[in-house]
C-alpha cells in the first residue's frame, strides 16, 4: 500500500512533445540549432573553472555587444525584468526621486519597480527628460526604453547621458527589444546602466539578462547606506560571483544556470562573428523592406515618424474592420507562425511583428507578408 493520496500524475507519462513554430512576434525568437545545442551541452558547477572561463566570455560579449569597457558587466539569471529589478533595486534607496520615460509598457513597469522601493518615498514622474524635469524632481535616475516593444518606438539616446550627469542622475536604458538590432553605444552616450535580455536579437532561450553599470553608477551602489531590498539582485554578491570585483575569490550567491550560461555565449558568438555593425545594417534593411511591403498591402505602421521605428519590432495599425486577435489566431492555426496583438496602452491598436537576429531576413518577411495576405483575405470583417 502506498502512503501516497496523489498518484503520478497521467499527462506527465506522455512524451514531451514541444512543436516548431515560426517565432515573428516581439519575443521569445527562434533559436538557432547551434545555439540550442549550446545549452544541451553536461551540466557542470556553477563555481567550476571552466564555468567561470565561460561566464568571463560571457562578459567580453557583453562588453562588446554594449560597446563599453565597464569592468561590472555580467548577465543576471533571469529575464528581462530582472535585470530592470536589478537595475533599480542597486540604484534607489528609499526616499529618492526617479524619473521615468513612460512612451509605453516599459516605462510604466519601470514606475511600478520604482515605486516599490520605500512607498512613500520614491516620487515617479511620468514625462519625457528635460533640464526642468531634472532640476524640479532632482532624480537619482532616469529610465528610458531605448526600444519600445509595445509601440515599436526606437527613442534616440543623443545627449541624453550628458544631460543626465549634468543634474547628477543616473542615465538607465532598457534594450531589451534593441540591442544588436540598432546601434548602441553605452560609454560613448553615456549611459550608466544598460541591460537586455536573452530572448530576442541575441535568439539564445529566455532565462539570462545581460547588464552593465559604469562606474559612475556602481559609485551610487556601492555607497549606499541602506542594503537593496533584493538579496539575489544585490550587485555586490552579483558582481563577486561574476568576478567583477577585487576580491581575490568567488563566493557562491546562487546556482547559476550553467547550460543557460552555455547559450548565452553562443549567442554572443555569433552576433560577434557577424558583427555588430552589420547586424544593425541588416536589420535596418529586412525593417525598410518589410514596411515597404506592408504598405503596398495597403498596411499603415503605427509610428508615423520614420525615423523613430524600430528595426527589430514592427507595430501595424490594426486593420480597420477586422479583429486582430482573429488575424493572429489565423495565422498561428494556418501558417503556424507567431504574430502578436499590442501590449499595455496599445492593445487593440496594433499588430506587431518582430524579426530578430536570424528570424530579420527578407525571405522571413515574405512570410510575413503572405500570412498577412492570407489572413486578410479569410478573417471575417465587419461592413462598419
Ligand atoms: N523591456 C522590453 C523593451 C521588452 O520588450 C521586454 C520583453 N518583451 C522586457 C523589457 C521584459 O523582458 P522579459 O519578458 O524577458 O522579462
Amino acid at each position: 500500500m502506498s502512503s501516497l493520496t496523489i498518484p503520478p500524475p497521467p499527462c506527465l507519462q506522455k512524451r514531451l512533445l514541444v512543436p516548431h513554430r515560426y517565432m515573428f512576434g516581439p519575443g521569445p525568437s527562434n533559436v538557432p540549432t547551434r545555439i540550442l545545442e549550446a545549452g544541451a551541452k553536461p551540466v557542470i558547477g556553477h563555481m567550476h573553472p571552466e564555468i567561470f572561463e565561460i561566464m568571463n566570455d560571457i562578459k567580453s560579449g557583453i562588453r562588446y555587444v554594449f560597446q563599453t569597457q565597464n569592468k561590472v558587466s555580467l548577465a543576471v539569471s533571469g529575464t528581462g525584468h530582472t535585470a530592470m529589478e536589478c537595475a533599480i533595486f542597486n540604484t534607489v534607496e528609499p526616499g529618492d526621486s526617479v524619473l521615468v520615460a513612460v512612451n509605453g509598457i516599459w516605462g510604466e513597469r519601470a514606475a511600478d519597480m520604482a515605486e516599490r522601493i520605500g512607498k512613500a518615498a520614491s516620487s515617479c514622474s511620468r514625462c519625457i527628460i528635460s533640464p526642468q524635469a531634472l532640476s524640479k524632481h532632482s532624480p537619482v535616475l532616469f529610465f528610458l526604453a531605448h526600444g519600445e516593444s509595445s509601440t515599436g518606438v526606437l527613442h534616440p539616446l543623443e545627449g541624453i547621458g550628458d544631460l543626465c550627469h549634468k543634474y547628477n542622475c543616473l542615465f538607465l536604458v532598457d534594450s531589451v527589444a534593441s540591442i544588436g538590432g540598432a546601434p548602441v553605444y553605452m560609454d560613448q552616450q553615456g549611459i550608466d546602466i544598460l541591460y537586455t535580455g536573452s530572448q530576442k536579437v541575441l535568439n539564445a532561450p529566455p532565462g539570462t539578462a545581460p547588464i552593465s553599470f559604469s562606474e559612475r553608477a556602481c559609485r551610487k551602489v556601492f555607497n549606499r547606506t541602506t542594503k537593496p531590498v533584493s538579496f539575489f539582485l544585490d550587485l555586490s554578491w552579483l558582481a563577486n560571483y561574476w568576478g567583477c570585483d577585487d576580491k581575490p575569490s568567488r563566493k557562491y550567491h546562487h546556482t547559476g544556470p550553467v547550460t543557460a550560461f552555455y547559450s548565452l555565449r553562443e549567442s554572443l558568438a555569433v552576433l560577434a562573428e557577424e558583427g555588430l555593425e552589420n547586424s544593425w545594417k541588416r536589420h535596418q534593411r529586412v525593417m525598410l523592406y518589410f514596411h515597404a511591403g506592408l504598405e503596398s498591402m495597403g498596411l499603415k505602421l503605427f509610428v508615423k515618424d520614420k525615423d523613430t521605428r524600430l528595426p527589430t519590432v514592427t507595430t501595424i495599425v490594426a486593420p480597420h474592420g477586422y479583429d486582430w486577435k482573429e488575424i493572429t489566431g489565423y495565422i498561428m492555426k494556418t501558417h503556424n507562425l507567431e504574430i502578436s496583438g499590442g501590449l499595455g496602452p496599445s492593445v487593440g491598436l496594433v499588430l506587431r511583428v518582430g524579426l530578430m537576429g536570424c528570424n530579420s531576413s527578407e525571405a522571413n518577411v515574405d512570410m510575413v507578408l503572405a500570412a498577412l495576405r492570407d489572413a486578410l483575405k479569410h478573417c471575417h470583417k465587419s461592413k462598419v
